[in-house]
């Protein structure tokens, strides 16, 4: 008998069909990775110079200084322009989305979707499907994955 092989161009639509079908995984920051202190400089590294300048010399004693920091990030730094550039990697493209999205959860197609739009002019588009960042979130031990949103 013969059996023909199945096209490459047929096994990357029912590779993407099975795509549609999976849930996204949801995104956070994981507080217990680092101590306080090392939390505080990566997320004062990714903040604009005026935050930066403000929050280096900082004291943090607890989650709560953390988690402030990270909305002074969401409400400031993530929206002016140079945050996430032709120059960030995926990686760091994706912490600074789940920095941008404050302390809520974020999910990867949500992730997905921000990062095209904000790469969409640059002239080598990267590959910022869902399945590349769910790959990339769990590689990283500061970002936490979930199934849900709670
Ligand atoms: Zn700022």
């Amino acid at each position: 008998m013969i059996t023909r092989k199945k096209s490459s161009q047929q096994e990357i639509e029912e590779t993407s069909d099975m795509e549609k079908q999976d849930l996204p995984l949801y995104l956070t920051i994981e507080y217990e990775t680092f101590s306080f202190e090392t939390t505080k400089l990566n997320i004062v590294d990714r903040m604009c110079t005026d935050c930066n300048k403000e929050n280096l010399d900082k004291e943090v004693s607890s989650k709560k200084d953390i988690m402030s920091m990270i909305r002074q990030i969401s409400k400031c730094c993530s929206l002016k322009d140079g945050y996430i550039s032709i120059h960030t990697s995926m990686n760091e493209g994706v912490v600074r989305e789940v920095l941008a999205a404050s302390n809520k959860p974020i999910n990867s197609e949500k992730i997905s979707s921000s990062l095209r739009n904000r790469w969409a002019l640059t002239p080598f588009p990267k590959n910022v499907n869902k399945i590349v960042i769910e790959k990339l979130a769990k590689a990283n031990k500061w970002i936490a994955t979930s199934s849900n949103e709670a």
